[in-house]
């Protein structure tokens, strides 16, 4: 077998060896906080919550109204009961009553991660494994969309840490406030994130309106 490796093998080797984003220290207010998030207790977290509705980020109402909405159950019943793959096991229009039964007998939690937030119907045994064959409610279970979408596997990065990649690139911006894009750019990659530099960039569109506001401090070096 050929060892010499590829370019995407070294490439994958050098972002796993690059420092993570625990070297480099938190901004002044986070200071007190271990400098990685799978290090924070629910009192960190808890903490981060209060800063940022002090510092008129959003609103409480604002906050509730989000939570809240991400904790109704979704429509599982609409997107499993209109597949032909699952009315096949179901006499003519008794799909969605089956469906419904099943949603109610599930526990509300994600069988990965236990969060009640943004449950999917998902597979136990894949499609990807079983084709059709997985389409059977029997074989349905819930998952939140970030243990839903990190089964997948183009996303094989995505289970490293708790956040997903869209949280991650904000708690990165609040927590270590990095005051260029390039720095902001390095924290990211060493996070572990895998994607293209247009999210990043879309993402540092926040430091830039916040600077607006004299909420944020970029500097003048800064490339974007
Ligand atoms: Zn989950």
């Amino acid at each position: 077998m050929d060892a010499t490796p590829t370019a995407e093998s070294a490439g994958m080797a050098q972002a796993i060896r690059a420092p993570g984003v625990e070297t480099v220290p938190n901004a002044a207010d986070f200071s007190g906080l271990p400098p990685r998030d799978d290090d924070w207790t629910d009192e960190h977290w808890r903490y981060l919550i209060e800063w940022l509705l002090r510092a008129q980020l959003f609103s409480a109402r604002e906050l509730a109204s989000l939570v809240l909405g991400h904790l109704n159950p979704s429509q599982v019943g609409t997107s499993i009961a209109s597949k032909k793959t699952f009315q096949a096991h179901y006499p003519p229009r008794k799909t969605m009553a089956a469906v419904l039964k099943w949603h109610m007998e599930q526990t509300g939690k994600c069988l990965d991660c236990n969060t009640r937030l943004e449950l999917q119907a998902d597979h136990i045994e894949t499609r990807e494994d079983h084709g059709d064959d997985a389409d059977r409610l029997e074989n349905m279970t819930l998952r939140c969309r970030r243990c839903n979408v990190i089964r997948r596997p183009s996303h094989r990065q995505g289970g490293r840490t708790h956040l997903t990649a869209e949280a991650a690139l904000m708690w990165i911006l609040f927590v270590k406030r990095p005051r260029t894009y390039q720095a902001y750019e390095v924290l990211c990659r060493s996070y572990g994130m895998t994607m293209a530099n247009i999210r990043f960039k879309e993402a540092w569109a926040m430091a830039r309106w916040l600077s607006r506001e004299g909420l944020y401090e970029i500097d003048l070096d800064s490339s974007m």
